[in-house]
């Protein structure tokens, strides 16, 4: 029955080697299967005709029915054109082609009823329809009338004559001679509890839908599928991984304990108590950990972070952190060591600029189990980078390491995973979490250290730059200090170098009292590190900078984040730079710049940014802005490449999908039971084709 699917689709009828090879390159399109899951991606609506006096520039497609009262031929060289007057009763409408004109003029007839499709565009008081859809008017096509599939193509097939027409006709095909072999894919139970149509039914209504009603049902149907297997599998992996990984068993608290009631700097907060009692569940469970830590900026991960290090190293093993830059790597280390002074435990800092001998040591602590403690970038992932046992290892902001990256700190013990703790600061909104993570346990910290003012965020024009410069003046005198930071714009890094520096010259010449530092990313890593330490010993006042900053540095006596040419940032951006401020006692302020014209989007950004605080509401935001490939950190992510399922809209359906799965997995885990055999059996046809579900045997 599957292999009636796997059939290449040089047999469909109509198609042949040509038209095979084309679609197969152009489309993806191999088999009948991959045939039948190329779904429309808008539909037209045939089901009514509009008079000529109706047209508006506002629709975007319209039927009419019609006569050709005239046609010509016009214009020469490119200008040459084909254009025919259709009228009905009601008016008149000009039909324009470019190309294909003498195919066109010999086709068209004078004074036969016609029914065209296209979109109207309004010149003057007249409308025209540039290379409408013509086919002379039957009584068979004008009841007709439906919803008309619009088929994902590519130019090149355009050009070989094969558009949306050509590919209905083709599925009209498939479906004739597939029908009776569609099978169902969910098992009865699921169907009914969420009322979800039948497979079969749902295909056909998703490619020729019988009314509005039949499309919505189908395409709900086929979306909580597509969620309902990514989910399965997510949640399958995170079983298997919990059965099969054994975990080393850490339970020793004795450091923790030490360092809670003499060197801990603050009370923690009840979300970061919550979160080490989740993490130390873990630890102790003889099951390898793998939890992803959420927490918006400022809400206090690093200190969490280094707590569960310390039963790890309490419990005679290794731990390591690893930071997504330079900059933040330094800073951590920076700010362990000091903890880490108090407790007597080795620490040390490994990053791309680590001198070789201090490497070499490093690398011979590491091994002989003598250092403790190990704060690196991506330097960590060496080859030459072995621990005696490592038994933690913490990876910061997230979404600037890949899987594969994760997976490699899986390998740096030979034996015995070490139990990973993922730390980020990109809230990413629920829908995605459950996606790029759903094989992750999940701690949330949902509040920010007492004592926190929120920070104001203002939008502030270019023109009132002078009142913008007071308020920094007033802010330095009282003591606070100030960042202001410059996008990368242009293509070419040596513009974006330039615009930077004429900002700094500029602060320089508006501030000629106080002492500025600059940081970019072209610098070498000791004098940005010169610079920011500078700027955290408050010798300078103003810190120029591009988004080298964006991720964790901290400065808490920096209460003021000016964000020039705000426009040009993305929204998790704009959080991400506002975090760097509010980390003291101090009220802070977030002030964005930006030109007087702004499009709708930046718009709605700076909107966003000045009404709220929190994370997740912008993350939120940010994914309707711009889908969830362009979220920060999810790009490269083939988790994301979905059929149908859009994670910016589904929501709702991909929360109740993953909860049907958790309940299919609870009740049969080996998916063993006779009315999970539908499961079992959709499982074992993605296994083929689908590459994720081979991790799982
Ligand atoms: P993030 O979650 O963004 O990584 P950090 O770990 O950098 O946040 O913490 C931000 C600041 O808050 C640091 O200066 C840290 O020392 C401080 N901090 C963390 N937890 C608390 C707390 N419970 N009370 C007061 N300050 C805290
Ligand atoms: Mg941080």
């Amino acid at each position: 029955m599957a292999a009636f699917f796997d059939t290449s689709i040089e047999f469909l009828k109509g198609v042949g080697p040509q038209r095979s090879a084309l679609l197969n390159k152009e489309l993806n399109i191999f088999t009948f299967g991959d045939l039948l899951q190329h779904f429309p991606f808008r539909y037209e609506d045939r089901t009514k005709f509009y008079s000529i006096k109706e047209l508006s520039d506002d629709w975007p497609f319209v039927q009419i029915k019609g006569a050709i009262r005239k046609k010509e031929v016009i214009g020469d060289g490119s200008k040459k054109r084909l254009v025919a007057n259709l009228v009905d009763e009601t008016g008149e409408v000009e039909l324009v082609w470019f190309q294909g004109i003498n195919w066109v003029n010999e086709k068209i007839k004078i004074g036969i009823p016609y029914i065209v499709f296209g979109k109207p565009a309004r010149f003057g008081s007249k409308f025209s329809i540039a290379h409408p859809e013509i086919d002379v008017l039957t009584q068979k096509n004008e009841q007709e009338g439906s919803l008309q599939p619009v088929y994902p193509l590519s130019e090149k097939l355009r050009n070989k004559r094969i558009d949306s027409k050509t590919i209905a006709k083709l599925m009209q095909e498939l479906l004739t001679v597939s029908k009776d072999k569609i099978r169902e894919t969910l098992p009865q139970s699921i169907l009914n509890t969420h009322k979800l149509i039948a497979k079969k039914e749902a295909l056909v209504n998703i490619h020729f839908p019988k009314s509005f009603e039949l499309l919505a049902k189908s395409q709900q149907r086929l979306k909580f599928e597509e969620l309902f297997y990514i989910q399965l599998r997510l949640l399958k992996l995170k079983l298997v991984r919990q059965e099969k990984f054994k975990g080393q068993i850490f339970q020793d608290a004795t450091l923790l304990t030490k360092f809670y009631n003499e060197h801990l700097p603050f009370a923690l907060t009840d979300a970061q108590k919550k979160v080490i009692k989740e993490i130390y569940a873990d630890l102790k469970s003889g099951k390898q950990m793998n939890r992803l830590l959420q927490g918006d900026v400022g809400s206090g991960k690093t200190i969490v972070g280094f707590i569960c290090m310390l039963v790890i190293v309490g419990g005679g093993s290794q731990a390591a952190l690893m930071a997504p830059t330079e900059i933040l790597a330094q800073q951590h280390y920076n700010g362990l060591k000091r903890y880490a002074d108090k407790m007597q435990l080795p620490i040390a800092l490994l990053t791309g600029s680590t001198k070789k001998s201090a490497r070499r040591e490093i690398h011979d602590a590491l091994r002989s189990g003598e250092l403790k403690i190990l704060i690196g970038t991506h330097a960590l992932l060496e080859e030459e980078v072995q621990f005696k046992n490592l038994g933690l290892a913490v990876v910061d902001e997230q979404h600037r390491f890949g899987v594969a990256q994760r997976s490699k700190l899986w390998q740096k013990n030979a034996n015995i995973y070490p139990h990973v703790l993922v730390m980020t600061a990109t809230p990413i909104p629920r829908t995605l979490a459950m996606t790029l993570y759903g094989d992750l346990d999940v701690s949330v910290i949902d509040q920010l250290p007492a004592g926190r003012k929120p920070i104001k965020t203002i939008h502030r024009f270019d023109s009132h730059r002078l009142q913008v410069n007071q308020f920094i003046r007033d802010q330095i005198e009282a003591g606070r200090q100030v960042y202001i930071v410059y996008p990368l714009i242009e293509e070419s890094e040596k513009l974006d170098l330039k615009h930077l520096m004429d900002g700094y010259e500029s602060v320089c010449r508006a501030f000629p009292d106080y002492a500025i530092s600059i940081v970019h990313g072209k610098m070498k890593p000791d004098a940005k590190d010169f610079e920011m330490a500078r700027f955290a010993k408050n010798e300078t006042k103003i810190m120029i900078a591009t988004t080298v900053i964006e991720v964790g540095v901290d400065v808490p006596n920096a209460s003021v984040m000016i964000i020039e040419n705000a426009e040009r940032f993305g929204l998790s951006q704009l959080h991400q730079l506002r975090g760097r401020v509010g980390r003291g006692a101090e009220q802070s302020y977030c002030i964005l710049m930006t030109d007087y014209k702004l499009g709708a989007d930046s718009r709605t950004r700076i909107e966003t940014m000045v009404k709220t605080n929190n994370g997740f509401e912008i993350s939120e935001t940010d994914l309707k802005l711009r889908g969830p490939g362009d979220v920060m950190g999810t790009q490269q992510s083939g988790a994301l490449d979905l059929m149908i399922a859009d994670l910016a809209k589904d929501g709702p359906t991909l929360q109740l999908a993953r909860e049907a799965a958790i309940q299919i997995l609870q009740n049969d885990p080996e998916l063993e039971k006779p009315e999970n055999s539908v499961i079992r059996t959709q499982i074992d046809s993605m296994r083929k084709t689908v590459v994720n579900w081979s991790r799982i045997s």
